[in-house]
């Protein structure tokens, strides 16, 4: 028979991740499976949403011994009073922040838009400590509706409310999505990396677009600055895209902390609407 998670239709594991609050239901950690409940289940016909939840690998292991269907039924009704949040593996410390288009090594690294933090990544030097997360997710408008503040979801009990945010860890894997198919950031996690492999983010009209194929877009009317192939080394890297930038009325990227010596080619602005190259980045649009 196919994996569980294999089997049952996106809707359905939705609403069990939003019933479960994002994390497994007893110990509250990331990553999570799904699973049957009550124990014992009979068969295929069980694999509704009322009948499924998410539960880690240690805790699987725990039941039905430890974990009986009347403990997994309590902390199922105290998903509500428990602290959201989740909790990232711990790494190596030789570790790279890679973000589309551009490779960091390093502990730290963020996106901004006009000063505005839109994603901070944080790993501490402590193996055991683990990544920390900070974002801003907005709506089409721009308007922020959800945040992880420090890996805590804050708006969780928002998501519950509208039914509209989904956050989906699986394995080493992080989605987070206002609807199916609608992905705002997608991360993995290695021993070695923290990869966002996709992120969609628009604030204060600038639109921040990327993927591992096509690298980093950032879009502010029909113009885009186009950034791939970027490497940086050994630096703790901001990003800070600006709406008002003096270079061809467009963004200014101010790339802060980064030692002068550090090149910036493979970044370039494009017209969106050809995708003709109509500038390459220059000096002057970075502040050090
Ligand atoms: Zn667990």
């Amino acid at each position: 028979m196919r994996k569980l998670r294999d089997r049952i239709s996106e809707p359905v594991k939705r609403t069990v991740r939003q019933k479960c609050g994002y994390a497994c239901i007893i110990c509250r950690q990331i990553p999570y499976d799904y699973d049957h409940w009550p124990h014992p289940y009979s068969g295929p016909e069980s694999d509704r949403a009322d009948n499924l939840i998410l539960l880690c690998d240690s805790c699987h292991r725990k039941r039905p011994s430890t974990y009986s269907n009347i403990i997994i039924k309590q902390f199922l009704n105290n998903i509500s009073r428990t602290p959201p949040g989740f909790s990232l593996a711990a790494t190596q410390s030789n570790f790279s922040i890679v973000w589309p288009g551009v490779t960091i090594q390093s502990r730290q690294s963020d996106i901004r838009i006009g000063g505005k933090e839109i994603v901070n990544i944080q790993v501490t030097d402590n193996p055991l400590e683990p990544v920390i997360i900070t974002a801003s997710f907005t709506n089409r408008a721009g308007h922020i509706v959800s945040e992880i503040t420090r890996n805590e979801q804050s708006h969780i009990l928002k998501i519950f409310r509208d039914n509209v945010w989904d956050v989906q860890w699986l394995s080493n894997r992080g989605i987070f999505r206002q609807k199916l198919g609608d992905v705002y950031l997608d991360i993995s996690l290695s021993s070695s990396e923290i990869k966002i492999r996709r992120l969609c983010f628009c604030y204060k009209g600038i639109a921040a677009i990327g993927d591992e194929r096509r690298g980093l877009r950032i879009i502010k009317g029909y113009q885009a600055l186009e950034i791939n192939d970027v490497e940086f080394n050994n630096v703790n890297t901001a990003i800070d895209l600006e709406g008002s930038g003096e270079y061809r009325d467009f963004i200014n990227v101010n790339l802060w902390r980064l030692p002068a010596n550090q090149t910036h080619r493979g970044m370039r602005y494009l017209d969106v609407r050809n995708s003709s190259v109509i500038g390459d980045v220059g000096d002057p649009v970075f502040v050090f």
